[in-house]
């Protein structure tokens, strides 16, 4: 169906790169509109979480994601807790409205010695922040294209965020950027054109490198205590 998403990729997989998924809506319910946008966005059908003991040749890629989501969840204003990790089958990775990151088997299998993709599709998944939409409390019916036009833009704030992220890891945006170009199979309302969403991720790298490197020029010490690549973790 032209309307109905998967989130993250559904049972299909690889439809639906990290995506929204529309309710069915029940007739005269008026609800607010940050939690129309989390229904929308992520409150879609969950993928099947499995257990990664069955999963042992991910170890390497779960242990590097656990790793970068501390460092990413910092660089987000956030706590790592409020983001905790499973694995999930038929989806490449997506978000719930309560903050848990659903990472796809396949996909890590698929891109295990690419860590500037699964870095990048972390960060993207933490850059949707998806508790903070709670806070919008007007409650209006937004219309199908005011939602499509929040989708949008929700996430091109996401895929700004996994830009900004891999240029502070010292990672390049081009496999993402890669990956968006082979996943788009047709122009989805909710999302750009992997095109436009590719010079997002890019632009908002290069801003961002610019401005760490020049603090880790005329900041080195600082840099090394703050900078969200070199954070070690709360304890
Ligand atoms: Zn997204």
């Amino acid at each position: 169906m032209a309307t109905q998403r998967v989130g993250g990729g559904g049972p299909s997989g690889l439809l639906n790169p990290f995506g929204p998924t529309w309710p069915k809506s029940k007739p005269g319910e008026v609800v607010e509109v940050g939690k129309q946008v989390q229904q929308v966005l992520f409150g879609g059908i969950k993928p099947p979480i499995v257990d990664p003991a069955h999963y042992p040749m991910l170890a390497a890629q779960i242990a590097l994601l656990k790793k970068y989501r501390s460092k990413l969840s910092t660089m987000a204003g956030d706590d790592e807790d409020e983001y905790p990790m499973v694995l999930a089958d038929g989806t490449i990775a997506m978000i719930d409205a309560e903050g848990r990151i659903y990472m796809g088997v396949r996909f890590l299998a698929e891109h295990g010695d690419e860590p500037a993709t699964l870095v990048g599709v972390l960060a993207h998944e933490i850059g949707h922040r998806p508790k903070r939409w709670s806070q919008y409390r007007i409650e209006r019916e937004l219309s199908r294209e005011e939602m499509q036009a929040i989708c949008r833009e929700e996430e091109a704030k996401a895929d700004t965020f996994a830009g900004m992220a891999l240029a502070e890891m010292e990672l390049s945006p081009e496999p993402m950027i890669e990956l968006l170009s082979v996943l788009e199979e047709r122009p989805h309302p909710e999302y750009f054109p992997a095109k436009v969403r590719g010079e997002i991720i890019r632009d908002a790298h290069q801003a961002r490198a610019f401005r760490a490197e020049f603090r880790r020029k005329m900041f080195p010490h600082l840099d090394r205590m703050t900078s969200p690549k070199n954070h070690l973790g709360d304890f």
